[in-house]
C-alpha cells in the first residue's frame, strides 16, 4: 500500500493549534506518491457558494468558524488534499492529507470533505462505497454529504457525549455507534465488528474508504478512547478483500499518528 502525501499539506498553517504541520513532517522521511490537485472534484459534494467562502477565507486569511483556521496556502492545500483522497480512491492508498475533512463543510478544522468527494466520485461511477469513520469524532459532515445517497453506506464509531454532539442515532445509510470516554480495543471491536461484519455481507462494497482518525487512539491529547492499532488492524483484517484506501482524519499525537500509519501500511503490504 502506498502513502500518498504532498509537501504542500505542511503549509496550512493554523497557528497555535492542535491540529498543525507537526502532525506530518515525519511522512517527509518517507517513501510517497505526490498526487494532483483535486480542485474538479469540490463540486461533486460542495456548492459554489461554499467553494468561494473557504476560498476568500484562505486569501484573507481568516477562520471559517471559531476552530477553523486558515492560511494564504490553505485553499490550494486543501485542494490537493482532495487530489490525495481520490488517488488513493483509485489506486488503493493511504492519503496523509491535511487539512483534514470529516466535519466539512461544518468547521471542526475541515475544510473540503476528503472522503465524501472520492466516495461520491465513486458512487457516481456506479461502485459500492463503505465508509468507516475510526475518528474519535462524529463525522457530520461526511454525514449530512452522504445521508441518503445510493451506493454509499456510512459506519461511525465516536465518543459520545463529545464534539460536534451529533451521531446519536443511525439515519438511513449512515450507521453511527456512539461510545463512552475509555473505550478499549475490547469494548470497540465488541460493538463495530458485527455492524461491520453485517456491511460486508449485506451491502457488499466494492470498495472500503477509512476515515482514519488517530485521536481514537490511547494517549491522545483530544480524543478519550484508550484504542490501540489492534483495533484498527482488526478493521483491515476485515476489510481486506476489498478495494481498501484510507485518507487521515484526526490524530494530534504525531508520534501515534506515525505509528499506527505504518502499521496499517505493513499490514497491506
Ligand atoms: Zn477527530
Amino acid at each position: 500500500m502506498q502513502l500518498i502525501f504532498h509537501p504542500c499539506y505542511l503549509e496550512h498553517e493554523t497557528g497555535v493549534h492542535p491540529e498543525n504541520a507537526e502532525r506530518l513532517k515525519w511522512a517527509l522521511n518517507e517513501e510517497c506518491v505526490k498526487p494532483e490537485s483535486g480542485e474538479e472534484f469540490l463540486g461533486l459534494v460542495h456548492s459554489q457558494e461554499y467553494i468561494e467562502r473557504v476560498r476568500q477565507a484562505c486569501e484573507r486569511e481568516v477562520s471559517l468558524d471559531i476552530d477553523t483556521m486558515t492560511s494564504q496556502k490553505s485553499f490550494e492545500s486543501a485542494c490537493f488534499a482532495v487530489g490525495g483522497t481520490v488517488k488513493a480512491s483509485e489506486e488503493g492508498g493511504f492519503a496523509l492529507v491535511r487539512p483534514p475533512g470529516h466535519h466539512a463543510p461544518r468547521g471542526g478544522f475541515c475544510l473540503f470533505n476528503n472522503m465524501a468527494i472520492a466516495a461520491v466520485r465513486l458512487a457516481n461511477m456506479g461502485k459500492k462505497v463503505l465508509i468507516v469513520d475510526w475518528d474519535v469524532h462524529h463525522g457530520n459532515g461526511t454525514q449530512e454529504l452522504v445521508v441518503g445517497k445510493p451506493g454509499i453506506q456510512y459506519i461511525s464509531t465516536h465518543q459520545s457525549p463529545f464534539y460536534p454532539g451529533t451521531g446519536l442515532e443511525s439515519v438511513a445509510n449512515c450507521t453511527n455507534l456512539p461510545l463512552s470516554a475509555g473505550t478499549n480495543d475490547e469494548e470497540y471491536l465488541r460493538v463495530l465488528e458485527p455492524v461491520l461484519e453485517r456491511a460486508l455481507k449485506e451491502f457488499d462494497p466494492e470498495y472500503v474508504g477509512v476515515s482514519a482518525g488517530f485521536d481514537s487512539m490511547r494517549g491522545d491529547p483530544l480524543g478519550g478512547f484508550e484504542l490501540t492499532e489492534h483495533s484498527y488492524l482488526q478493521v483491515c483484517e476485515l476489510i481486506k478483500s476489498r478495494n481498501c484506501f484510507f485518507v487521515l482524519e484526526g490524530g494530534y499525537s504525531p508520534l501515534n499518528v506515525e505509528r499506527a500509519v505504518k502499521s496499517i501500511v505493513e499490514f497491506f503490504g
